[in-house]
């Protein structure tokens, strides 16, 4: 294993025992919130995942869920990095990270957009993970579709 594929190995085993977002969060009055299911029955991984976007960004993601420590690394990764994010940067992610994963370990990954997200190159080469690395970003896109539909929180 070369020491980025090792350094890579870190990050996903840190975020996995880490779950940062873990717990859904009440969105914050005058945001929207989103939700979504998602299921991977290749694996038995599933995510109920919350976006609470504040105008034009993603002010915080939170989620439940059980799964393989990829599934769940993936989750916490996406946690960390959406907090406060613009949304359009959030879909470049998403974007760049899809392309990543479906490449069959032909792509690298910009990292510069990536971030963290880039320790999932690896994963690519074994597409029956794919879905597993993939499975709460699928769940916040269709959240922060679901959040345009959505009213403001109202203040009590
Ligand atoms: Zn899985």
């Amino acid at each position: 294993m070369s020491a980025l594929e090792q350094m890579y190995q870190q990050i996903l085993l840190d975020h996995a025992k880490r779950r940062v977002g873990d717990g859904l969060l009440e969105a914050e009055t005058g945001h929207r919130s989103g939700e979504s299911h998602q299921h991977n029955p290749v694996c038995g991984d599933q995510i109920r995942l919350r976006v609470d976007v504040d105008g034009d960004s993603v002010h915080a993601v939170s989620w439940e869920g059980d799964g393989c420590s990829i599934s769940m690394a993936s989750a916490s990764i996406l946690a960390e990095m959406a907090r406060d994010m613009g949304r359009v940067e959030f879909l470049d992610v998403l974007t760049e990270l899809r392309e990543l994963l479906r490449s069959r370990g032909t792509k690298e990954g910009d990292e510069e957009i990536l971030g963290d997200a880039a320790a999932f190159a690896g994963v690519s080469k074994f597409p029956a993970r794919v879905k597993c690395a993939m499975l709460a970003w699928v769940a916040a896109e269709a959240a922060l579709a679901a959040s345009d539909d959505s009213t403001a929180v109202a203040a009590f």
